[in-house]
């Protein structure tokens, strides 16, 4: 590749273009415009403003080029150099720089300030005189050749001047300097020469500046990032992976990838602090003297649990202290117990679902006994066990599976800590009978039997309502517990008991179903909603919150900005959702309820909860704060204004999120460009978590003929159709997003009736291609778009394949055929071809859009061929 013009009007080469300033990030910006004032991503090679003694360039012919022997006020040499011979002919002036090192760079840029005479301000030189110079360059590894011929300089460019001045400028002492940037690039030898040619122009060089660009060592995600010099290609993106920074492993190899404008783009992967460290401050730091962290995945150092000790740093895990014992495969996070072993168990009742047993008080116990915690799971499947904590000393542990093999431990509970688990104790439950022809009648009684139970608790409930609504919630659950058992069950933690003396826990691969663990929690299964947000989210004191200016208006209330103050941390800026005063009970759980679901999830590409004000009024929730907002308001600003690469990172985001949502179990069910938000960094995070959310927060949501509200645009056929919200159905909402961002904010089929949209994607027509999108792209949003939920592609599918684009970006570069991409035209996908309509009437008819026969009618579509001609333009 050989130079290139960049900058360019006078006065503004150095700073960023405006379209481009309005573009960047607010954060961003502002560090660039400080960057460029003081270039911190630009190396000068070459400063001839800062040379103190003599620069060692040459001038010839020896009457042509000259140089001004001006000091500043510090009678530090100003270098100008000027030449103004327009009055004769054939002027031939050189003006030739010493040896200039580019220091591995292979692309570098050259700034020139110059001042230039208007022609014809210039009485009687108007025949000879000019108004441009000439810029060269030759390369060479050594300081030996500078006295090369002419012909062997390569041309960078003729820079001409925006603006020239005249005599009466010259009176009014105004100096109309000119500011010009080219850059070369591939160099290939260690150094080079620079020339200025003058033909006959009224020339002073003011000063010269060399450099090149690099993206500057950054800590991202707790990885470093070395200083990185950008590629020789001006739109080259050179990827860089990061090294962790102390005490930190990898969780995802992090990389990033530098521009050919010095910044860094596209942030992947990340580093954790090491088991025994925490993040803080961008750093890994020591877990104190009786604190543990025993994962790089626990978010922080806790202290050691009850009866445990440790006296060193960075412990992983904590000692028991004596006479009290964990057994080993017990967590790190287990408090530490003194053996009281409950020795005889006896089954009692066992149906086909449930178990019950009984035991004795062990003889010892060791003081009284507060509880009993009974463990069971199905035989050879110790990964997923249930923990029931009883007064009694006896439970009946149900919704078990028929004929299956369950083992039970138990122990006890005295004021020293927990007992050791007894002995394993089998049990199997009743198998279920093959239909003869009296059982042919048990679905049948069973069937009446639940029904009868139902209506009777119904009415039992209708007749209580009156008198004890401050119960509402613990009826609602219970009910609940009876339409969904399998809820119950898979959803972890519940209060719903049968004896009010027991409690209910699942886990899962040693995990109980609790946050930071890798399976979400449906908040509508705790019977008190406080206990769910308190669950997961921390409660921030109101006075630690600035409030600073409205930023939008959500479901419940205001959404604001502003900046939350915690102990012992820098303040940081925080997006602050508050809940409007006169709620009723009903709004404030909803609201909080979106903090128990967000606070269950910590993902770079998830908004991250900081916590909630449940304690004071107003009631708010406090998350990061995205300084771009929601992704389509912001696409839809900035139309045009970023290269595949940025788009193709911001999807890449939105997959990875959502991957770490659907193997949390988590189905979105409102994916869309309006509920992503998107920071400085150009980073997207999913959002809106909503519990009623899809029923009634979105206005794109609308009834369908089931009663349901839904996002039509967005919502895969199969949910709209049977509500099968599935991970796959938010894979075709995934394509939906990928078509919102690839064209820049653009409604989904546009002003089509949710009506003609559900017809068209039932019939096989889909979105056309976005203009000048990516093959691939496009080709992705249709494998986002099949019918069968089971070949759309997973997210974890997506994020490997956009990994793939970008790290090899020329796959991005062909293009939708524009002439096969009819816009605003869906496209079949179904096997019927457009060759087979007869008419453009016939045509629009099948895909739903009859009523605008007409229109194409009068602008001249009137056959099928006529259509197939229709261009972008
Ligand atoms: P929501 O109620 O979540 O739909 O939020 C309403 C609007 O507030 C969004 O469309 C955003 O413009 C803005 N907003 C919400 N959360 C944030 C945040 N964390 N950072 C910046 N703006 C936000």
């Amino acid at each position: 590749m050989g130079p290139r013009g960049t900058g360019g009007r006078a006065g503004r080469a150095g700073a960023p273009a405006p379209g481009w300033t309005c573009l960047l990030p607010l954060l961003l910006c502002t560090a660039l415009r400080s960057l460029r004032a003081s270039p911190g991503s630009e190396v000068n090679l070459l400063d001839s403003r800062t040379v103190m003694g003599d620069l060692g360039w040459i001038a010839y012919p020896k009457n042509g080029w000259e140089e001004i022997g001006e000091v500043d006020e510090n009678y530090a040499p100003i270098h100008t150099y000027q030449v103004c011979k327009v009055m004769e002919q054939n002027q031939n002036n050189w003006l030739l720089t010493s040896w200039i090192s580019n220091e591995g760079a292979s692309r570098i840029f050259i700034e020139l300030k110059f001042t230039l005479r208007d022609c014809n301000s210039l009485p009687g030189g108007l025949g000879t005189c000019k108004e441009t110079f000439n810029m060269y360059y030759f390369e060479s590894d050594d300081e030996d050749g500078r006295n090369i011929k002419e012909n062997q300089y390569i041309k960078i460019d003729t820079i001409a001047a925006d603006e020239s001045f005249t005599e009466l400028d010259l009176g009014d002492r105004v100096m109309k300097l000119n500011t010009e940037v080219r850059d070369v690039g591939p160099l290939t030898k260690k150094g080079f020469y620079l020339a200025f040619q003058d033909v006959g122009a009224c020339i002073a060089l003011v000063s010269v500046r060399v450099y090149y660009k690099k993206c500057p060592s950054v800590i991202r995600n707790l990885a470093r990032f070395p200083d990185t010099i950008t590629g020789a290609d001006s739109s080259q993106l050179l990827e860089v992976s990061g090294v962790c920074i102390n005490h930190s492993v990898t969780e995802e190899a992090p990389k990033m990838h530098c521009s050919a404008e010095g910044e860094w783009l596209v942030p992947i992967g990340k580093c954790l602090c090491k088991a025994g460290y925490e993040e803080k401050n961008n750093t890994c730091q020591v877990c104190r003297p009786g604190f543990f962290k025993a994962s790089p995945h626990s978010p922080s150092c806790s202290k050691c649990p009850p009866h445990s000790y440790t006296l060193d740093e960075a412990s992983t895990s904590c000692l028991c202290e004596e006479h009290y014992f964990r057994k080993e495969s017990d967590p790190p996070t287990m408090a530490c117990t003194t053996p009281s072993p409950v020795s005889s168990v006896k089954k009692g009742k066992i149906t086909k679902n449930s178990i019950s047993l009984s035991w004795q008080e062990p003889d010892r116990p060791n003081g009284i006994i507060l509880e009993y915690e009974i463990k069971y799971f199905e035989k050879d499947q110790e990964t997923s066990y249930t923990i029931i904590k009883s007064k009694e000393t006896a439970i009946t542990a149900d919704g078990l599976k028929p004929g299956a093999a369950y083992v039970f431990q138990i122990r006890a509970r005295t004021a020293a800590g927990y007992g050791g688990f007894s002995r394993r104790f089998e049990f199997e439950t009743s198998p279920v009978l093959a239909a003869s022809s009296d059982q042919s009648q048990i679905p049948i009684i069973v069937v009446s039997v639940t029904v009868g139970v139902i209506l009777l608790a119904v009415v039992i409930g209708f007749l209580l309502s009156g008198s004890c609504c401050d119960h509402g919630c613990g009826w609602a659950s219970s009910l609940r517990a009876v339409a969904y058992p399998s809820l119950t069950w898979r959803c972890g933690y519940s209060k719903a008991k049968q004896d009010p003396e027991e409690e209910k826990m699942h886990f899962h691969n040693g995990h109980i179903k609790l946050p930071g663990v890798r399976t979400y929690i449906d908040p509508h299964t705790y019977e008190d909603p406080n206990q769910a947000v308190h669950e997961f989210a921390k409660e921030i004191e109101a006075s630690c919150i600035t409030i600073e200016r409205v930023i939008g208006a959500g479901e419940f209330g205001e959404v604001c900005s502003g900046r939350l103050k915690l102990q012992g941390k820098r303040e940081f800026p925080v997006a602050i959702k508050t809940l409007k005063v006169g709620y009723t009970e009903k709004q404030r759980r909803d609201f909080l309820g979106e903090a128990s679901i967000m606070g269950q999830f910590d993902h770079p590409n998830i908004i991250h909860l900081e916590g909630v004000v449940t304690k004071s009024k107003p009631v708010m929730i406090v998350t990061e704060y995205m300084e771009n907002g929601s992704l389509d308001t912001f696409l839809k600003k900035n139309d045009g204004q970023f290269t595949v690469i940025q788009l193709v990172g911001m999807l890449r985001g939105i997959a990875s999120g959502m991957k770490y949502l659907s193997d949390m179990g988590y189905v979105h069910r409102d994916l869309a460009a309006r509920n992503i938000l998107i920071n400085s960094n150009l980073v997207c995070k999913v959002s809106d978590f909503g519990l009623s959310r899809v029923l009634e927060d979105d206005p794109e949501a609308a009834y369908t003929t089931r009663g349901g509200k839904i996002p039509i645009r967005w919502t895969a056929p199969e949910a709209i159709a049977f509500r099968k919200f599935t991970s796959a159905s938010d894979v075709w909402s995934y394509g939906i997003v990928m078509w919102e961002v690839m064209s820049y904010g653009e409604r989904p089929y546009w002003e089509m009736t949710n009506q003609d949209v559900i017809k068209a994607v039932e019939e096989g027509y889909r979105l056309p291609s976005p203009m000048d999108c990516p093959a691939a792209l496009y080709q992705l949003m249709l494998d986002c778009w099949q019918k069968d939920r089971n070949s759309r592609p997973k997210f974890d599918e997506i994020v490997s394949m956009l990994d793939k684009l970008i790290r090899n970006p020329s796959s991005l570069k062909t293009l939708v055929n524009a002439s096969s991409r009819v816009s605003n035209l869906l496209v079949e996908h179904s096997p019927v071809g457009s060759g087979a309509y007869r008419s453009v009437g016939e045509w629009l008819e099948a895909i739903k859009m009859g009523r605008y026969t007409e229109i194409f009618m009068e602008n001249g579509y009137s056959s099928m061929d006529a259509v197939a001609q229709v261009t972008l333009e």
